[in-house]
């Protein structure tokens, strides 16, 4: 393995400090979950099974977009989802990185099979009307990936039955506060569903959300 650039050694730390931070943000547990971000012609992704407190930057695996070769150093493997976070970033340019979590919001919903629904106008920061739960596949799979790749379809977030969520950005911190937002949103959908169906914003309502998002939070020209 060649040793990596300054740049690249602070990219790999990234990855690193988002696994650590979804975990301390309470978003995901344990050793579950994984993040990837792009890098020349591949990705650097968390290594398998790993637990974080434990994980150093040069832990993190180089993976090719190509055709999945990977540099890992001391018998390393790249996190067992390898291949979402490849498809993903293979099919959407408009895309970097890729956090995969285990909350236990999205995981209830997840569990029920159960779409996110424009329940609250939030639910647009996931580029849509509804936030998709993908069917269940075994975890690793490509069968998981391709499920994986329709739910997000025109959307930058998609549940995971029986199974957690994926978050996409162009960035990792953008990734994090997505991956956020979604257990934040599912926690009270679930919540609302204690009580009653809640009231679900139409399609016109949706879409003046997704007008006026896309100059929210940007500064004057
Ligand atoms: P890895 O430790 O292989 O990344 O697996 C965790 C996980 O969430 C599998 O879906
Ligand atoms: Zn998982």
């Amino acid at each position: 393995m060649k040793r990596p650039t300054k740049a690249e050694t602070a990219l790999r730390q990234q990855v690193v400090d988002t696994v650590r931070r979804m975990n301390a943000l309470g978003v995901n547990q344990g050793t579950s979950g994984n993040a990837s971000v792009r890098h020349g012609d591949g990705m650097l992704i968390t290594p398998s099974g790993m637990p974080y407190e434990a994980m150093e930057a040069a832990d993190v695996v180089f993976v090719r977009l190509s055709d999945g070769e990977y540099e890992a150093r001391d018998g390393l493997k790249p996190s067992s989802e390898w291949r979402f976070h490849r498809d993903i970033l293979a099919a959407r340019a408009d895309l970097s990185a890729v956090v995969h979590t285990h909350g236990r919001a999205v995981t209830t919903l997840a569990c029920l099979h159960q779409d996110i629904p424009a329940f609250h106008y939030m639910v647009a920061v996931a580029g849509g009307d509804t936030i998709r739960c993908a069917p269940y596949a075994l975890f690793g799979t490509q069968e998981l990936s391709d499920n994986a790749l329709k739910a997000l379809e025109g959307r930058k977030a998609c549940l995971l039955a029986n199974h957690g969520m994926i978050a996409c950005d162009v960035s990792l911190e953008k990734a994090l506060a997505l991956a956020v937002e979604v257990e934040t949103l599912a926690d009270t959908y679930w919540r609302c569903l204690q009580v009653t169906r809640p009231a679900i914003l139409n399609g016109a309502q949706m879409a003046a959300v997704l007008e006026k998002f896309k100059t929210y939070g940007k500064r004057e020209a």
